[in-house]
Order: structure tokens, then C-alpha cells, then sequence
């Protein structure tokens, strides 16, 4: 029996699908097949795939909303699991008792990690819980939120990882499954240790807290909706910021323009928005941004990502690195 073949024994012929375009999964719009693709509409699907994987000894990669991966030109050349299993809950209250809720001081918030990140800051904003209000509108989910420790106003401290209690993580190399507190992701900005160990999150629980002004709420979160709408080239096929900012202390050693940090403030003064390969365009409306104008291979976005590092190299200094998770074979470009 094939690998495929035995992958449909276990999940089920008819939800197996074989050379799946990723282009279709992903945000940039690119990508090649998945040798072989499965959706998982539980956490117990998503386990069932992994465990899959490792028995038939496949290749495996998990993907959620497919807003911050390049996919090769080439595709996945093993089982590409897509993670569909949803569900938000609150599981717990810390305080006192009170009508309306008053006392409530600290509430935890489940989200199954393939929630959307939009559906779990509408849950706490709707139960009036602070601290995901910046995840209104930020594509993704859960799962590949925490990898990235997704944020907005990194000044602020909003990231997702700051408001992480605990998680549950498969391991695909051994199947293990554990339970892990906040202190265990080592977050930073853009980081988190999963991005070494290659575990996946099944599921998570979020510690925020109560506000006194729900409405307030609100309306920050759709303040940050609006900013973003301005800034971002909303509508395009992209995958979000493409480079990571720099740190404080490289700004000032390498004197960029203003001392800033921002990757994208960096590959504007280079005068690069605009700059074109094939199909893929540096936005001109944000320069961190690589637009998909409709008919850009994976490569044409790695040349450009190239000639970005080269120049910023090349100018300030600098070497740039990428925010994007790359997916597949990249050998030969
Ligand atoms: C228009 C636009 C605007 C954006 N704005 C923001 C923003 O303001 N702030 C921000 O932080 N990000 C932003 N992003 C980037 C993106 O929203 C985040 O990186 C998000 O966390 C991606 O989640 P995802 O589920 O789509 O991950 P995917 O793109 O599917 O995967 C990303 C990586 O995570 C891995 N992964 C996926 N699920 C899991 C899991 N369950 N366990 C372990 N690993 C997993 C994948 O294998 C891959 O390596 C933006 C993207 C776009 C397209």
C-alpha cells in the first residue's frame, strides 16, 4: 500500500484529497500541491492526522488560516493538515461574587486552535474581558497566532503570548502530548520556542482581565480595525508583514533613517515600494508588504524578498529577516 493510500485508510477516503493546490489555502494566493491534504474539523481529527503522519512516516506540516506562510512553487511533497477545529469557551472566574458580574476580576478564555484570532477577541470583547481587543480583524488562528506571538502595538505590549495561561502541544516526532504553562513558550517578539521544537498547539487558555467599560472596549478594538485598514493593503493577496523589525539596539549601531525599527520604514527609505518581479510587488501603500498582483509564483516573491535583504545589507547594514514561514522546497531559487 501507498503512503497516501494508507494516510485515506486512516482518515477516511473521502476526506483525503490528493494534490490539493495550496494556492487556494493560503493568503498570497501561491503555492503548489499538497501531495496529500486533510481537513481536521476537531482536535481529535488533528491528532488522528499527526499520529497519521508519524506511523505512515509522511512528511507533515499544519497550517490555519494561511496568512503567514509561502508556499514553494513545487507545493508539500508529504500530508498537509488544514486546522479547522473551532470552539471558544470561558472555563473560569477568579473574584468575588457580585450582581452583574461586578467582582469578576480575571476570566479564562479556551479558544481550540484553530479558532479564528477574529472570533476570539469577538468573544472577550462580547463578554467584556481586556487584553485580545488588538486581534479584531488580525487574520489567522489561534495555532498560528501563538507561533508567531502574534501582536499590534508591540510598544503596548499586545501580544498574543502575553495573555496565554497554558496550552496543549503535540509533539510530531514523538506523539507526545503535554500540557504547558505561558513561561514554557519563551515569547518575544515574532517568537516563540515552537518555532525550534515544532510542536503543535491543539488548544489554549487565555487570562484576562474584567474591564469596568466594555463599550470602551469596543471601540479601541475598532479603532485598531480602522489604522489598520488605512495602513494595510487591504483586498491583496499578501501574507502580512514579510520582514521582521529590527531591535533598538541594532537602529542606533547601524543609524537607520530616524533610528527606527520598523522593517517596513527601512525598505521605504531604499525607495523600494513599487519595485516588481513577475507578479510580485513591494505595496506601495506599506513596504512591508509583498502583494500577489494575481498571477505571482513563489519564486518572484523570493527574489524579491532577496533583492530587499541585499539592499538593506547593502545601504544601513542590516540583515533583514523574514516573519513568513516558508512551506516546501525553496533549493533552487
Ligand atoms: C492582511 C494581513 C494583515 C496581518 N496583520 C497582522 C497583525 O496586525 N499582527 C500580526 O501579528 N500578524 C498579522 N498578520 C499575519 C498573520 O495574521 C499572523 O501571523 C497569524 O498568526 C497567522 O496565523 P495562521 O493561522 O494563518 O498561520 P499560518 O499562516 O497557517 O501558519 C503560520 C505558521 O504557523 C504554523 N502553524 C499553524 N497552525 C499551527 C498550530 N496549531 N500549531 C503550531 N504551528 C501552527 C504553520 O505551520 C506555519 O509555520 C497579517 C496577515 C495578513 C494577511
Amino acid at each position: 500500500m501507498s503512503k497516501t493510500e494508507e494516510i485515506k485508510s486512516i482518515l477516511g477516503p473521502l476526506r483525503v484529497f490528493e494534490n490539493e493546490s495550496l494556492s487556494k489555502h493560503t493568503y498570497f494566493e501561491i503555492g503548489g500541491p499538497a501531495k496529500v491534504f486533510f481537513e481536521a474539523k476537531s482536535i481529535e481529527d488533528l491528532k488522528l492526522a499527526l499520529k497519521a503522519a508519524k506511523k505512515v512516516k509522511i512528511p507533515v506540516v499544519v497550517i490555519g488560516g494561511g496568512a503567514n506562510v509561502l508556499v514553494s512553487d513545487s507545493g508539500f511533497d508529504g500530508l498537509v493538515i488544514k486546522n479547522r477545529a473551532t470552539g471558544v469557551k470561558l472555563v473560569g472566574l477568579k473574584g468575588t461574587y457580585s450582581k452583574h458580574g461586578r467582582g469578576i476580576k480575571t476570566a479564562f478564555v479556551y479558544a481550540a486552535s484553530g479558532t479564528l484570532m477574529n472570533q476570539l477577541a469577538r468573544f472577550t470583547l462580547d463578554q467584556g474581558l481586556a487584553g485580545l481587543e488588538f486581534l479584531l480583524s488580525v487574520p489567522g488562528t489561534v495555532g498560528g497566532g501563538i507561533k508567531i506571538n502574534a501582536h499590534f502595538e508591540v510598544e503596548q505590549g499586545e501580544f498574543l503570548g502575553r495573555r496565554l495561561a497554558s496550552a496543549t502541544l503535540f509533539n510530531p516526532k514523538t506523539a507526545e502530548i503535554t500540557e504547558v504553562d505561558q513561561k514554557y513558550f519563551n515569547f518575544s517578539y515574532d517568537h516563540s520556542k515552537i518555532q525550534e521544537t515544532g510542536e503543535i498547539v491543539l488548544d489554549a487558555i487565555f487570562k484576562l482581565g474584567k474591564s469596568p467599560d466594555p463599550v470602551n472596549l469596543w471601540q479601541k478594538a475598532l479603532a485598531n480595525v480602522k489604522r489598520r485598514n488605512e495602513e494595510q493593503p487591504i483586498g491583496t493577496a499578501c501574507s502580512g508583514c514579510v520582514f521582521r523589525n529590527i531591535d533598538a539596539g541594532d537602529a542606533n549601531r547601524l543609524a537607520t533613517p530616524n533610528l527606527t525599527t520598523s522593517a517596513g520604514f527601512i525598505i521605504d527609505s531604499l525607495g523600494l515600494k513599487g519595485t516588481k518581479i513577475g507578479g510580485a510587488e513591494i505595496s506601495n501603500h506599506h513596504a512591508n508588504f509583498i502583494v500577489n498582483r494575481g498571477n505571482a509564483s513563489a519564486n518572484d516573491v523570493i527574489k524579491l524578498i532577496n533583492l530587499v535583504k541585499e539592499k538593506t545589507k547593502n545601504t544601513y547594514g542590516i540583515d533583514l529577516h523574514t516573519e513568513i514561514f516558508l512551506i516546501g522546497d525553496f533549493k533552487n531559487v
